[in-house]
């Protein structure tokens, strides 16, 4: 097919996600298709060859063209393409995945439940939390915290969780059963003078206050990622999460560590909450558990949100909730492939090294730049925030566009990383294969494209 012809198709066809969908059909902005992929770097039908250094949407996490992985696709495929998990059963592929993943699941973790996708997998966990309170006796105990700037998904009640404006904006969103508390964001604190131990005394407090408001007995849960993620790649700040997590147990709130992005590795640890000291409840997984080389994800519950599951279904019969998909043997084959491949190539050590590497990479070419007011990041994942002036942190006017134009001249000198969606943050998060030679470009071309855009 010719490239004008796919265009053409493209536009009177094609409603794309979180686009701007009358430039897009007017073709103000044309879709760059991608055709092919191998290691870091992605290349267009024009030839064009891009390093990837957002690994797609943060889930590429063992690069592109993995054969391994493709041919237990295909052997899948081959062998079984479909069959479902309800009632007793299952496939080799599933139940192998599911023994892989609870073996890298924290100690107190005890089943995992398969979707699809990050958005329904967090769909499922409310879903779960309103079960466990109901089969408890605790009805009122419904409402769900959620943090300013933390990113769940784009369901009702997942883009409901997602506590970034774009994603409730005309859509009568969120749904009064969710609340949100301040977002773990010291760049963003509003007295610049607090300490970062005082801030987080300062979200605790925030937490405090709104678990007296809404009153413990009507809160079932709260959500969160340990990294905020398309918030603004934003690691917690010191001592976060255990004196969060100290206030939920005070309170009998579960707690649900969402790991679409930091599962399976990106932190430089299995688990994001084991990295940060969280004891969660439930846990979310998606994207790194098959690289996205197959739709799959999965809800993590502990012990004692199984115990009580469990002992509801022998009260009230069995669990009404599943998907035709839940479990596919295409995705689990896929996740079965994936983590091993990260075990095999000791992917997860290289987080830390390369990603320490980009860090201090971008710290040193761009850390005296005077718009440039942060640079953040932990295991492969990186961010740069600017500014208008560093001296009383003053923005840029969001109309300025500054994140979004440097994005768009990264990618013109051939590196992909992504314009977060809220505030001039642009965020990096390569496949965790990433050598210290790819690093380098990334970081050469960051620098070039900063100083093109801002001087
Ligand atoms: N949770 C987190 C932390 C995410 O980053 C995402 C997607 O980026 C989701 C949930 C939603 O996942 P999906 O887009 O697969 O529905």
């Amino acid at each position: 097919l010719h490239n004008d012809q796919l265009s053409q198709w493209d536009r009177e066809n094609f409603f794309h996600p979180s686009t701007h969908l009358a430039k897009h059909a007017r073709g103000d902005m044309p879709t760059r298709v991608i055709s092919g992929a191998k290691g870091v770097y992605i290349e267009d039908r024009d030839g064009k060859k891009l390093l990837d250094a957002f690994a797609g949407l943060y889930c590429v996490n063992v690069g592109y063209g993995r054969t391994e992985i493709a041919e237990a696709i295909s052997a899948q495929a081959h062998e079984l393409a479909y069959y479902h998990s309800y009632v007793g059963h299952g496939t080799e592929a599933s139940i192998t995945l599911a023994k892989m993943v609870m073996d890298r699941a924290p100690a107190n973790m005890s089943k995992v439940y398969f979707g699809l996708g990050g958005s329904d997998a967090n769909e499922t966990n409310i879903k779960l939390l309103w079960y466990y309170n109901n089969i408890l006796g605790r009805p009122k105990k419904k409402k769900i915290i959620s943090r300013w700037r933390g990113y769940h998904g784009s369901g009702l009640v997942t883009g409901s969780l997602t506590g970034l404006e774009l994603f409730h904006k005309k859509f009568d969103l969120p749904l009064d059963q969710v609340i949100h508390t301040e977002a773990p964001y010291y760049f963003r604190r509003d007295d610049l003078d607090m300490s970062e131990a005082d801030f987080t005394n300062h979200c605790v407090q925030k937490l405090e206050e709104l678990i007296a408001r809404e009153g413990a007995e009507n809160i079932a849960g709260f959500i969160g990622e340990p990294v905020l993620g398309t918030g603004g790649i934003v690691p917690p700040p010191e001592g976060y999460w255990p004196a969060i997590q100290a206030v939920l147990k005070k309170h009998d709130i579960l707690l649900i560590s969402d790991e679409v992005v930091t599962g399976f590795g990106r932190t430089g640890s299995m688990m994001g909450s084991t990295h940060y000291g969280m004891e969660p409840d439930i846990i979310t997984i998606a994207k790194g558990l098959t690289s996205a080389y197959a739709p799959l994800s999965g809800s993590i519950v502990s012990d004692k949100v199984w115990k009580v599951l469990e002992d509801g279904t022998d009260e009230f019969g069995p669990i009404g909730h599943g998907w035709t998909y839940s479990a596919h043997p295409i995705g689990a084959a896929a996740g079965v492939a994936n983590l091993k491949l990260i075990d095999d190539l000791n992917l997860i050590e290289n987080n830390t090294v390369t990603g320490d590497y980009l860090r201090a990479g971008f710290m040193e070419r761009l850390g005296d730049h005077p718009n440039v007011g942060d640079i953040r990041g932990v295991g492969m994942l990186a961010a740069i925030e600017f500014v208008e002036e560093k001296q009383g942190r003053k923005f840029f006017d969001p109309s300025k566009t500054v994140g979004a134009q440097v994005s768009a001249a990264l990618a013109a000198k051939g590196v992909i990383g992504r314009a977060m969606p809220q505030g001039d943050i642009l965020g990096f998060a390569p496949p965790f294969c990433l050598t210290k030679d790819e690093a380098d470009i990334v970081i050469t071309n960051t620098e070039m494209a900063v100083r093109e855009v801002l001087g």
